[in-house]
């Protein structure tokens, strides 16, 4: 089964790299800039996983992680943080926020797949498989 992936990230080079990698590696990806678009196509879309950028502009990534949380078609949807702001409690905030994995930023091209599909896995894991 292909995997839907939806990007919300604000920074077009970044967009594009994950994108690419992503469809190299058989995902349809869909993405928004920030987050208020993000939440409506992730309504629409239903996405296997949301790669949810922190730094966002109006609503930050904690933010529209929690609003995302309140959708219940998106109730098991795996949530994954990227940032570039590794600060100590970061993940914690994530995953308190209700992501279910965290990423650091620049994301490798040699490992990024494999990172995010292990997040996937344990998640899946935890909540069985949604459809
Ligand atoms: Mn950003």
């Amino acid at each position: 089964m292909t995997r839907t992936v939806l990007l919300i990230e604000d920074n077009e080079q970044n967009r594009y790299l994950a994108t690419f990698i992503l469809e190299r590696n058989g995902y349809h990806v869909s993405a928004a800039p920030e987050g208020a678009s993000g939440i409506e196509l992730a309504r629409t879309l239903r996405p296997d996983v949301i790669l949810l950028d922190i730094q966002l502009p109006v609503m930050n990534g904690y933010e529209v992680a929690r609003v995302l949380r309140t959708i219940d078609e998106l109730r098991t949807t795996t949530i994954v943080a990227v940032t570039s702001y590794a600060m100590v409690g970061d993940r914690e905030k994530a995953l308190a926020a209700g992501c279910n994995g965290y990423l650091e930023k620049p994301i490798d091209p040699e490992t990024f797949v494999g990172d995010l599909e292990r997040i996937v896995s344990l998640h899946v894991a935890a909540f069985g498989a949604r459809r």
